[in-house]
């Protein structure tokens, strides 16, 4: 039997969009509600579009403190005087790179830390501290989607950016900020499926 808690351990999930992380993490601390572990979770406060971290499809959620993106080390402040054993950080990709440090220094005081988020950005590349993330991760739980192309039916791995229907390009920032601008959707597809048309690169044929 593995212990709910092992201090100085780092456990990272990680898929595409639609992939179900929200769920697996939501659960996960529902069922750390059993233990006399007392835990946090934590989220970035950039693209906010609820309080908590919640699914939608399968209505449940969860309650979350939300923390400057750019400033990781403020999750400090929510742990003094706390008797938290075991720290849940959602959505991790949007916090700045220091994010890594700061769960390294988590994991020295004998916390317990579970992240969760995007292992990929839009373009298909490694997305702010995730890869550093699971690079050190003693548990790594790697989620697929299932490609929402028509009858594709394959695993999805890569997120896919839309803007007004159409793939979005290369080009575009890897984060948007909803409400402003074009309308932006999000699909999960497989390799296959996941198109990033890049406008200024050239083909490089060999002749
Ligand atoms: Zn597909």
């Amino acid at each position: 039997m593995s212990e709910v808690y092992k201090p100085g351990y780092l456990e990272v999930i990680f898929g595409p969009m639609k992939s179900g992380k929200s769920e697996v993490f939501i659960i996960l601390f529902k069922k750390l509600s059993y233990s006399n572990h007392e835990w946090v979770t934590f989220k970035p406060a950039v693209n906010i579009r609820e309080e908590g971290i919640a699914s939608r499809a399968f209505n449940l959620n969860l309650q979350a403190i939300v923390i400057d993106e750019n400033h990781p080390e403020l999750i400090f402040e929510h742990l003094k005087g706390k008797k938290y054993k075991i720290i849940g950080i959602d959505e991790a990709q949007f916090f700045d790179d220091y994010l890594v440090d700061i769960v390294d220094t988590l994991l020295k005081q004998r916390y317990h830390v579970i992240v969760s988020g995007l292992m990929l950005n839009f373009r298909g590349e490694p997305f702010g501290p995730m890869p550093w993330l699971v690079g050190r991760a003693n548990k790594v739980t790697r989620l697929t989607g299932i490609c929402d192309v028509n009858e594709c039916n394959r695993r999805a791995t890569r997120t896919q950016r839309l803007i007004n229907g159409e793939p979005a390009s290369y080009d575009s920032p890897v984060v948007v900020i909803e409400g402003q601008g074009k309308k932006e959707t999000y699909e999960t597809r497989c390799v296959i499926h996941h198109i990033v048309p890049k406008s200024n690169v050239k083909n490089k044929s060999i002749d």
